[in-house]
């Protein structure tokens, strides 16, 4: 089997990996890192199928312009496709906003969304000779991990995967296999416990609104949203919650299949209670004081946030917890750094309360051996980290060979 990354490889974000054996190829994941100015990955070759492990844009971003140039069927599960073409539709629109080129037409999208396959998780479907199978990858919902067979050796790509047991979706467990291509996003980087987190979170939370302040909460659409939703509801706090932005949308598509939350009931009875933000004047009522609001975009990147922050940054009685990583450029790493925001243009002094809170869904260095370990591998294949190399040596003790080969690279495995 040969396989070569499109991108992704020695790199987070814009991963494309494409698989081949005997005149068949496979084509998995295929993103873009939405940056500024956005990184496309190389193009991609025909494929026999396209497998897409979950939403994200650097996973799923660029499969409409597979549907649009050389059209093959999408695999996915329901709400991957269905969040992936929200997200990709978004992405269009903030490229015209933004003033950069957009990688295909809105027509893609549409085509996309015909060509998609909805797959159930631990259920075998085969594409030509391959074999394949769906595994929970435990990273937000409907992530998986495809497991595929030919030619008498198996081979599981993890796309993002998380180990860690979190309030939205279950954690992945290992699945042996003889290769093995897994992600790196966090070589060298280690989490702290999961509820030592939300304990630090929830008392950001009640210090604020118990002494009169507005928190507002700037989280991710797809995942972090629902998480920071079900944590607040742990927290027995008699104060309203709001919810702008897409997370919303993306709640409710993700209400349409329970089957891939670990608590649908909950999740839709913890929806239902906050209060959606619709209007500028909703808006406006929203950071009343004693108030929480969670909002997008988790990287203070524009989106209603701002306006947000446009009522609360002036006042040392708010806060705003951050609730994901803040990559070096954005607006939140600025607030965390510099305590400074940019409010339309305007940059200004942040008075309220700024912290941040680890509630990765990225399985942390150990937890990525651990997992390799059991998948018992020979081989392993590194993508999707910026440092694979701090990764080698641990992985080294798990299989007999481990390799992270560079985007446009032609490696072989059994
Ligand atoms: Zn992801």
């Amino acid at each position: 089997m040969q396989g070569t990354f499109l991108g992704g490889a020695g790199e987070v974000g814009r991963l494309g990996l494409v698989l081949g054996r005997a005149g068949s190829r496979l084509l998995l994941d295929y993103g873009l890192a939405p940056e500024d100015p956005p990184q496309y990955p190389k193009p991609a070759p025909p494929v026999s199928a396209a497998l897409v492990t979950h939403a994200h844009l650097d996973h799923a971003g660029m499969m409409p312009a597979i549907a649009h140039e050389s059209p093959a069927p999408i695999y996915g599960s329901g709400p991957t496709l269905d969040t992936a073409e929200l997200l990709c539709q978004d992405c269009l629109k903030v490229h015209r906003i933004e003033g950069y080129g957009t990688p295909y037409k809105d027509v893609a999208v549409d085509q996309m969304a015909a060509d998609a396959r909805p797959i159930r998780m631990r259920s075998p479907f085969t594409v030509e000779d391959w074999e394949i199978q769906a595994e929970n990858a435990g990273h937000i919902p409907g992530s998986c991990m495809y497991r595929l067979q030919a030619g008498g050796s198996s081979l599981m790509f993890t796309g993002d995967l998380n180990t860690t047991e979190s309030q939205l979706v279950d954690p992945a467990e290992p699945i042996a296999c003889d290769t093995l291509i897994m992600e790196g996003t966090y070589a060298g980087r280690e989490h702290p416990p999961r509820r030592q987190t939300e304990n630090e979170f929830t008392q950001a939370v009640r210090a604020t609104v118990e002494a009169g302040g507005t928190c507002v909460i700037p989280a991710f659409a797809v995942g972090r949203t629902q998480e920071v939703l079900l944590v607040l509801d742990e927290m027995d706090i008699d104060r309203p919650v709001y919810i702008d932005g897409m997370g919303a949308r993306v709640t409710e598509l993700f209400l349409r299949h329970p089957y891939f939350l670990k608590d649908a009931d909950r999740l839709e009875r913890v929806y239902n209670d906050a209060h959606r933000i619709r209007g500028h004047r909703m808006r406006q009522q929203a950071t009343e004081p004693g108030n929480i609001v969670v909002t997008t975009s988790g990287m203070v990147e524009g989106g209603p946030v701002i306006t947000h922050l446009k009522h609360t940054h002036d006042d040392p009685n708010n806060s705003v917890l951050l609730t994901g990583y803040q990559v070096e450029g954005t607006g939140g790493r600025r607030l965390l750094d510099e305590h400074r925001v940019d409010l339309d243009g305007e940059v200004v002094n942040v008075n309220a309360t700024v912290d941040h809170f680890d509630f990765s869904g990225h399985a942390g260095h150990s937890e990525l051996v651990d997992f390799a370990e059991g998948c018992r591998p020979e081989t392993i294949v590194l993508c999707h980290s910026d440092e694979p190399e701090l990764l080698v040596d641990d992985l080294e003790s798990v299989a007999e060979r481990v390799i992270a080969p560079n985007t446009g690279e032609v490696f072989t495995v059994p």
